[in-house]
């Protein structure tokens, strides 16, 4: 493990972009490979990113576990870093500038964006971040080329202050809070969140936010005591007790007023929907593979539950993700807590491996090109 890497990296010298760089290239299945590739260029409008550190996303893994996306490629999105290089017009940022990027950005006009559901939006889905190859994030690499639609509405300042890996949280925050407002919470509800990873603990932390009283429930009592530290204060032990009787002991009988699934795979559907009381709702956040599932349809019609889902994330509330991830780290909401691990990208591989198989000790997992 790279423990060496510092946790509080605000600045990065950057000296002439040079024509190669290291990249971590997803070959095919199973296949990563540390590998010397050209430094994108850029064009009019768009902006070379030196990165400083980048989150491994779930949804990294599952790409290179599935073969779900044709090789090669350079995964990694959840990236802060330097303004090394700017195109021709780039109005707002120049070199020097410490930023991170979302890579989706949506159109804004079509019918999707006018009905607020931007991440059905054509624009949005295009990927618009790449270190090379199919436009697939590029934060496993020392440089992201970032595209112009996504530098005129995606490309966001660091204020002074605030760590690269605070910043690189940004993302997945978003995607958190949007999904916990689809939930419309309210300070007498009840909710439980299934499953306390890194995104887990963030989904329960922001739900708390709403004032409900938030149940969280993991196998790992080393989880459990990182969502202690973050004010989550009603842990279940997945491993012995029962999870449907300690939301409906927590709720004078009825069951959780909202129940979010953080853990991939359909095993704990059946459960999530059990432990949501009658007329409750019932947030999917990491079901994002295709697959059938079977549930109890009456569960909805007689019992009135209703199944949400959330993906990725929302330009309408990106002032109060920025509020939440900068503002709120001067007042203690450090997001550089949830990371377990950090590696150079020369150990990409080994971090991509260690962020697939969870133990009680991994969490959220870092590289530092
Ligand atoms: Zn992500
Ligand atoms: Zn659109």
């Amino acid at each position: 493990m790279a423990t060496a890497i510092s946790n509080d990296l605000q600045e990065q010298t950057l000296g002439p972009v040079p024509t190669t760089m290291r990249a971590a290239v997803y070959r095919g299945v199973n296949d990563v490979r540390v590998e010397t590739v050209p430094v994108p260029k850029i064009g009019a409008g768009e902006v070379l990113i030196r990165v400083a550190c980048c989150g491994v996303c779930g949804t990294d893994l599952k790409k290179i576990h599935t073969g779900s996306h044709s090789a090669p490629r350079i995964f990694g999105h959840e990236f802060a870093g330097t303004v090394a290089a700017v195109g021709q017009g780039v109005r707002g940022f120049r070199i020097g500038d410490r930023v991170l990027s979302y890579h989706h950005a949506p159109c804004g006009q079509c019918y999707y964006c006018r009905k607020k559901t931007f991440a059905q939006c054509e624009t949005y889905k295009r990927v618009g971040c790449t270190a090379g190859f199919e436009p697939s994030g590029g934060g496993f690499a020392e440089y992201v080329r970032v595209m112009d639609w996504i530098v005129r509405q995606a490309l966001i300042r660091i204020p002074e202050g605030i760590p690269f890996e605070q910043a690189a949280f940004v993302e997945p925050v978003n995607t958190v809070l949007k999904g916990v407002r689809r939930l419309d919470l309210a300070d007498d509800e009840t909710v439980l969140v299934i499953g306390q990873g890194p995104i887990g603990i963030l989904l329960a932390t922001l739900s708390a936010r709403s004032g409900a009283k938030v149940l969280t429930s993991d196998l790992y009592p080393e989880r459990h005591a990182i969502a202690a530290a973050y004010g989550l204060r009603h842990p279940i032990d997945a491993g012995r007790e029962d999870v449907v009787a300690a939301a409906r002991a927590a709720s004078e009988g009825r069951g959780a007023d909202a129940v979010i699934l953080a853990v991939g795979g359909n095993a704990l559907i059946r459960t999530a929907i059990d432990a949501a009381r009658p007329g409750g709702r019932i947030l999917f956040f990491a079901q994002t593979q295709h697959s059938d599932a079977t549930f109890d349809p009456a569960v909805v019609c007689m019992d009135e539950k209703t199944l949400l889902g959330s993906y990725s994330s929302s330009f309408e509330i990106e002032s109060d993700v920025e509020d939440l991830v900068f503002g709120g780290y001067r007042g203690g909401f450090d997001l550089t807590r949830l990371i377990s691990h950090r590696f150079p990208l020369e150990e990409a591989v080994e971090a991509i491996r260690v962020a697939s198989t969870p133990t009680a000790a991994s969490m959220k997992i870092f590289i530092h090109p």
